[in-house]
């Protein structure tokens, strides 16, 4: 590939989720209209069925009244249209802001030129927030996004309404999140998502759990039963489950009883969401930042003896923890890294091999040997030569 020329294929690859959320917003936002469009529909043409049948029967005033009756309710939805008219220009807004920035892209044709670097922080600012609004810092990121201007590129509203339900469901309610399964039911259903069944069964739970066992079967019976060709063994194990109560050892009403289930609903809760709208289960921050880590991880990164100060891999505590999992970089050339320095050694700065058979970087060494009287002490074994008794090494 030519130095400097741009991967757009793998540059838009990871950006997806940006035209995916705000046309997912859109299109829950006309549902709803829609839905609500019809169901006052429905009402006026009843209303209306009824009159022309009562023609003969009913007083001219009676006839005005539901008249008038139905231009108010007409009225209200022309307000309430008005409304969800105004929030969906707000998301068509949101897609040709987020478009320009990627037609932007399209216009840079170096990755040297500032241009690309100028994208590129905005893309990082992005991540940042992205990253710091998944992790719950709502108003730290509301302010990065406010400083540098890049509000119609990131996503504060879905994580601001996601953080209402999980905050919720933290406090043991499952209200906001079962009116979000409503809202979101017909997506919901195409990725199989079984969060409304556990929000239904952690609400039949929990009245157990207060011992009220006759309220809690008819909420089953009400509320659970829907779910039976799916899920007619859960169902079982939550009738058979009152028979043991929540200090019973025997799974699996154990784990049924265990309140650790409102934090898997939690987190079922966040797959779902980030599903429904195209967004990464990882943030793209160490999604990308893992990306960097794979092309230079080798397995002397994490041996203590062999770690490089300018490797990021080899730092245990911060990036090689992120890079864990990471399968190693294929290097066709070996190089070899000076411990000292962290550089890269080469024929312009040889490595070089100490009587004790270390090896160390020929500018590192000189630079020691400066400091002290031509001395040369081994990091490693702290031994101490002469730089001449120091042999030029050659790697095989
Ligand atoms: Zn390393």
């Amino acid at each position: 590939m030519d130095k400097g020329k741009l991967n757009y294929d793998g540059l838009f690859n990871l950006e997806q989720p940006l035209l995916k959320v705000p046309a997912e917003q859109l299109k829950k936002a006309a549902r709803i209209s829609q839905r609500y469009v019809e169901y006052v529909m429905k009402e006026i043409t009843t209303e209306v069925n009824k009159l022309s049948k009562s023609a003969n029967s009913c007083s001219p005033e009676q006839a005005t009244k539901s008249l008038d009756d139905m231009v108010v309710r007409l009225q209200k939805l022309k307000r309430k249209l008005d409304d969800t008219k105004a929030e969906e220009a707000l998301y068509v807004e949101r897609t040709k802001v987020r478009l320009n920035h990627l037609k932007e892209l399209m216009t840079i044709t170096s990755a040297e030129s500032p241009a690309y670097l100028q994208w590129c922080q905005t893309r990082l600012d992005r991540m940042l927030v992205d990253y710091m609004l998944r992790h719950g810092y709502t108003e730290t990121a509301a302010k990065l996004a406010a400083d540098k201007g890049i509000e119609a590129l990131v996503d504060l509203q879905l994580f601001a309404d996601s953080r209402l339900v999980e905050e919720a469901l933290d406090n043991k309610n499952c209200t906001e999140c079962l009116k979000w399964c409503n809202d979101n039911r017909s997506t919901l259903d195409k990725i199989s998502s079984t969060l409304e069944f556990n929000l239904r069964l952690q609400e039949y739970i929990e009245l157990a759990r207060c011992g009220k066992k006759e309220e809690a079967i008819k909420y089953c019976r009400k509320y659970m039963i829907d779910w039976q060709d799916t899920h007619m063994k859960l169902i079982q194990q939550a009738m058979a489950m009152l028979a043991f109560g929540p200090d019973t050892q025997c799974e699996p009403y154990k784990e049924l009883w265990d309140e650790s289930r409102w934090d898997i609903i939690i987190e079922m809760f966040k797959s779902d969401n980030h599903a429904l709208h195209n967004l990464t289960l990882q943030p793209l921050l160490t999604m990308t930042l893992q990306a960097g880590l794979a092309a230079l991880k080798t397995p002397s990164c994490y041996s203590d003896e062999n770690r490089t100060i300018n490797c990021p891999v080899c730092a245990a505590d911060t990036f090689g923890q992120l890079a864990q999992d990471l399968p190693c970089a294929h290097h066709v050339n070996s190089c070899i890294v000076d411990r000292l320095s962290g550089v890269i050694m080469d024929e312009h700065n040889p490595p070089m091999v100490l009587p004790n058979g270390y090896v160390y970087s020929s500018e590192s060494l000189q630079a020691l040997a400066a400091e002290n009287h031509g001395m040369v002490r081994c990091e490693r074994t702290g031994e101490n030569y002469n730089i001449a008794t120091a042999r030029k090494a050659f790697i095989l």
